[in-house]
């Protein structure tokens, strides 16, 4: 297996895990792009966002919760965060399994980079 986010829900690579509810995990970015930086991913492999359709509704819904349960957690939510998915070439995607990063402590730029 040669995918990390699999691996890493696996239990093959050892991450420590803010949320895990069998169906979607949250681990901290190993390369934090903001000073909260983590990311929400389905334990399911599913290489890119342009993949997912109507039966995926319900867990990809579930990430704006779990996202949501982070904020309160961690204290940021008033202050505000973003939730963002990268997909292909021209969106900056770099990992080949879906996951939503979740960015926090600091303004985010508009619009992105
Ligand atoms: P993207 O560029 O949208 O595909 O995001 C991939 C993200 O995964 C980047 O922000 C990386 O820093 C992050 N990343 C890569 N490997 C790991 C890992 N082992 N644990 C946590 N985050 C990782
Ligand atoms: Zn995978």
């Amino acid at each position: 297996m040669s995918c990390i986010f699999c691996r890493i829900a696996a239990g093959e690579i050892p991450a420590e895990k803010l949320h895990d509810d069998g169906e979607l995990f949250a681990v901290k970015d190993l390369n934090p792009a903001a000073p909260w930086h983590a990311l929400i991913i389905p334990h399911a492999h599913v290489a890119t966002i342009l993949e997912l359709g109507v039966e995926n509704a319900p867990w990809v819904g579930r990430v704006y919760g779990i996202a949501a349960q982070l904020a309160r957690e961690h204290g940021f939510g008033d202050a505000g965060y973003r939730v963002v998915a990268n997909c292909n070439r021209d969106g900056g995607q770099t990992v080949f399994h879906v996951h939503f990063h979740v960015l926090a402590g600091r303004p985010m730029g508009w619009p992105p980079g």
